[in-house]
Order: C-alpha cells, then structure tokens, then sequence
C-alpha cells in the first residue's frame, strides 16, 4: 500500500535516516512452498539481483560496514547507503549469493560461528523443522507439560511448528536445546550432518576473508541467545569467537552479530560485553534504519531483514523507506533498552 500510495517517497526524509544495514541468512534455489517454517529465512538469487539492482538504480550507495560506520560519524548529506550483512556462514552465501554480489560489486559481511564450522553448533531451528516433517506425531515432555500435536498434513506441521517454536524460544536454550534433540533423534536426524550440508568448512572461510569486498565478523562460539545466559558464559561465547576466528583466518574480526538478535537474545548486558571485548560494532535484528543517534550506539545497531515470504519490489521499497520501522517506533529512533 506504501509503494502504491507513494508514502514511501515523501516520508523518505525523516524515515529514511543516513543509511540501512540489510539482514540476510540464505540465498537459494526457487521459493519454498508447503510446509517450510523457515522460509522467511530464504531469498531466491534472483530477488538478490533484483535488489542489488533497485538500490543502485535509486541512487543508493552499497557499502561495507566500516564505511557505513564511518558515515554514520561523518555524514553525507543527501547520500542514502547500504550494508549488506549475511549471518551464520551458509554454503549458498558463496555458492549462489557471491557471483550475483560480485556482478553488482557490492561488498558484503558475513558473521561467522566458529561452532558450525566445526560441525559443533545446532542449527536447532532446521533439526526442529525436519523432525517435524518427518515425524507423523509429536509427543514430547516438557518441564512445564506435554506437548502433543498431529502432524499428518502440512497444515498441522505447520500449525505444530509454530506452537512449539514459540513455546522453546520463551523458555531457558537448555531446554530448547534437549526437546529439539529428543524430537531429532526420533526422526533420525543427525545435527552434525545437518550443519555440514548446510554451513561453510573452514577451508572455504579461509578462501573467502582475504577476497576483496568481502568482511568476516564473528557471530559467537556456538549461536545461544546470549540474554538467556550468566555473564561468563556470554563474555566467553564473545570474547572467544573473536579469537578463534582470528587465528582460523589470520584477520583482525572488528563486527558482530547477536545470534536472533532480538530483545529477548541480546539487551544490554551484552551491548556492554561486545563493546568491553573491544568489537567496533555490532548488530541486532532490531528492525530499523540507522540515524544520526546511532554513532553513539555502535553496539545495539539495528538491522532490516529481506523477507523470504515478501520477494516484491513494493515490499523492498517500503523496507528501504524507513517507513514501517519509523511507524512502529512512533518516531523514536533509538532501540537500545
Ligand atoms: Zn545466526
């Protein structure tokens, strides 16, 4: 309706602010239908062309997260810039997204967990979908009760999926961590091979962080929701991560991403624990445009994220308008608490 209106253009002034740093996990295939509870997680290369192609011919600059830093320090007035940043170190980052960035010359981010290099860490949000599609039925003690759902058709996986995700994401990741392994191991799913399909080897990480346009980052040692853990255990996730990317690919790491990255997996506390680990900036999946106010807040950046169920230019236009984050925040800019 934005784009139709043209709301999208006049608000462009007060909603827009300096700049955007865009969120992107994987960059596949055709668009995912039937039961795909992940999916908003998935663009297709060809909306990434498509994207990379409306922000240049708006006149929109894409740059790297150290120069969207530094404009964010030192504005330029009237010039509109792009980050593009990739979270976790998927195999279709390279694969599929890289040519189509290359084409364009767009540099980009790619926050890396060391754990899924190793095959270590749990892409626990995947296990918990195939189990579900390859279970029949649910039946799973939970320490506050039973969950139990049918899930024959891809209208109850879905529905199943939704409840259950939800139900985890409140509660303590220990617990998250075990009901997803009960269910994984009932469908006969190994995580291990799960994360080797899907996630960049070192071998391939170490490829990649010397080429040019291209920033490394780190994205903790195993992905917890640093906010649901004591300080020790998220200074370490941090600190650790840091080094260990370092002395996997002999480059400074200066960024970081908070894994979800939403309010309830990163506040404060770990605000002050990436900026005390000596990381220049870091970013949430707060959604929101960066203004003026964020050169003071290097640590809570907020981020806009390419929806795999939204591939449309009317949607990439309301998304880089500002608008929709500028209403939802009623006008406050900073997201920080
Ligand atoms: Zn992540």
């Amino acid at each position: 309706m934005m784009a139709a209106t043209g709301a999208d253009r006049w608000s462009s002034s007060f909603a827009q602010g300096a700049g955007v740093i865009l969120t992107l996990h994987h960059v596949r295939g055709a668009e995912t239908r039937g039961f795909a509870p992940n999916a908003v997680l998935d663009i297709t290369p060809d909306f990434l062309d498509r994207v990379l192609r409306l922000i240049q011919a708006e006149g929109y600059d894409i740059v790297s997260l150290q120069e969207a830093l530094a404009r964010l320090r030192n504005p330029k007035p009237g010039r509109f810039f792009v980050a593009l940043t990739f979270d976790d170190g998927y195999r279709d980052n390279v694969e599929e997204a890289w040519p189509v960035l290359a084409k364009h010359e767009a540099p980009w981010t790619l926050f890396v967990t060391p754990g899924f290099a190793d095959r270590t860490a749990r892409l626990w949000w995947v296990e918990l979908e195939e189990a579900i599609r390859a279970l029949r039925r649910i039946d799973l003690a939970l320490p506050d009760g039973r969950f139990t759902a049918r899930t024959e058709t891809d209208a109850e996986k879905r529905r199943a999926f939704g409840k259950l995700y939800w139900r985890l994401r409140r509660g303590p990741e220990a617990i998250l961590l075990s009901a997803i392994s009960t269910l994984a191991a009932e469908a006969g799913i190994d995580p291990a091979a799960l994360v080797a399909r899907e996630c960049l080897p070192w071998e391939t990480l170490r490829a990649l962080s010397g080429a040019p346009g291209i920033t490394i980052g780190a994205h903790t040692l195993t992905h917890p929701m640093l906010a649901k853990h004591d300080a020790d255990v998220a200074r370490r996730e941090i600190v650790e991560s840091r080094q260990r990317l370092e002395a996997e690919l002999g480059l400074p790491v200066r960024h970081f991403a908070y894994p979800v990255g939403d309010p309830g997996s990163a506040g404060p506390r770990d605000f002050a624990l990436v900026a005390e680990a000596g990381f220049e900036s870091a970013v949430t999946t707060r959604p929101g445009h960066l203004m003026p106010e964020h050169a003071g807040h290097l640590h809570a950046l907020p981020r806009v994220s390419l929806n795999g169920l939204h591939q449309n230019e009317a949607a990439l236009r309301a998304l880089l308008s500002g608008l929709p984050f500028w209403l939802r925040s009623r006008g406050r800019t900073l997201d920080i608490g």
